[in-house]
């Protein structure tokens, strides 16, 4: 996948046109995303989420996005002398509008065999870019680090593929525990696991699960063929949330489902799991954010942005393998966390490639 890396060559300050122009992009681009999950909604929506969508809301939602790209794309041809984000914003507005624009109606029976998660993409991408934007804006632990830094298009890339996949990242995820642990099953230990309060089953999930994360972490470092996998999510040199996506599938599906054996095994409650599964997802890229939040004596019991920072400082890589609790480190000898954040990120060398399919093929390959 080639997107532009980063907007050379134009003005970007205010007044511009740029970030009216860039509004108007991500706007139109959210959508005419929208329109097109209406008008196709057995390919690319989420069978399990369909029916809670309140629609009304969302189509409301639409109208406005397709509105205010409009509008802001007219804003920043105005504004620009060269207006190439404007008119592409307008462009997006358009092609929505064309395919039917907010009040598309859903026609026939839906389908749930193959789909697509653009519906769970699209608001992902929404509802972390509100949180994190203004966050890392606010209280950068880099002020000087742009928005889109160089590498964004292809973290967006990793984000946007991880999540139109979804039917197969959670279908990998949950199959390997049930095919090949199902003799590691007891009733008896499930029903006294599962009949305990919701919240503590949840803080054992935390713990049992960082347990798992933290060893196939470790082994993605020591195993030379899994860290060419495992070096995709190290080559990032900017750290933020987006830089949290940057991950090769398989890394992120072994993990995932060797971290899924032993909360199968030992039968926690659906909502333990499912609440661990919204904690993770926002913790995971929460320690990644180009935020300076301290926390004083808790950082070396819960993960924080500078604990995980300093697992991608250029040196040194091989400390800090857990998600959630350092604790775990401490108890392995690996926790590693001196004062202020590291100066550099990334590998020495540069030996990953920049591009989203170049990096999808490296580990693939033999002999290098
Ligand atoms: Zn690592
Ligand atoms: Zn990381």
């Amino acid at each position: 996948m080639h997107l532009a890396e980063r907007p050379l060559g134009y003005d970007t300050r205010f007044g511009s046109g740029w970030i009216s122009g860039v509004f108007a992009v991500a706007l139109a681009a959210l959508g005419l995303g929208g329109v097109l999950c209406l008008r196709f909604p057995s390919f690319l929506t989420t069978p399990d989420a369909r029916a809670l969508y309140p629609l009304d809301l969302v189509r409301f939602l639409i109208h406005l996005l397709l509105v205010a790209g409009f509008g802001l794309g007219a804003l920043s041809i105005v504004l620009s002398r060269r207006a190439p984000l404007g008119l592409v914003g307008i462009a997006l507005v358009v092609a929505g509008a064309l395919l039917g624009g907010s009040q598309v109606p859903i026609e026939g029976p839906l389908e749930t065999s193959r789909y697509l998660g653009l519906d769970w993409f699209l608001l992902n991408v929404l509802v972390l870019a509100m949180l994190f934007v203004p966050l890392e804006r606010l209280f950068a632990r880099r002020p000087s680090q742009p928005i889109f830094r160089p590498g964004w298009a292809t973290d967006l890339a990793h984000f946007a593929v991880s999540h139109l996949l979804v039917q197969v990242t959670v279908l990998l995820t949950l199959v390997p525990a049930a095919l090949f642990f199902r003799w590691a099953v007891h009733p008896t230990i499930q029903g006294a696991i599962a009949s305990q309060p919701a919240l503590l089953q949840f803080v054992e999930i935390v713990v049992v699960a960082d347990l798992s994360e933290y060893a196939v972490h470790r082994l993605f470092h020591t195993v030379p063929w899994l860290w060419r996998f495992h070096a995709i999510h190290h080559s990032s040199e900017a750290m933020d949330w987006l830089a949290a996506s940057r991950i090769h599938l398989v890394d992120a599906v072994v993990t995932r489902a060797l971290a899924f054996v032993p909360l199968y095994v030992l039968g926690f409650s659906t909502g333990p799991v499912y609440a661990y599964l919204v904690f993770v997802s926002f913790h995971a890229i929460f320690v990644h954010a180009n935020v300076r939040f301290r926390f004083g004596a808790l950082e070396r019991i819960v993960g924080t942005p500078k604990f995980h920072h300093w697992h991608h400082a250029t040196a040194p890589v091989d400390r800090n393998f857990a998600i959630h609790l350092p604790a775990i480190d401490r108890l392995f000898g690996t926790l590693y966390l001196p004062e202020g954040f590291p100066a550099a990120y990334g590998i020495d060398g540069h030996p990953v490639p920049r591009r989203y399919a170049a990096q999808w093929v490296r580990p693939c390959r033999r002999g290098r």
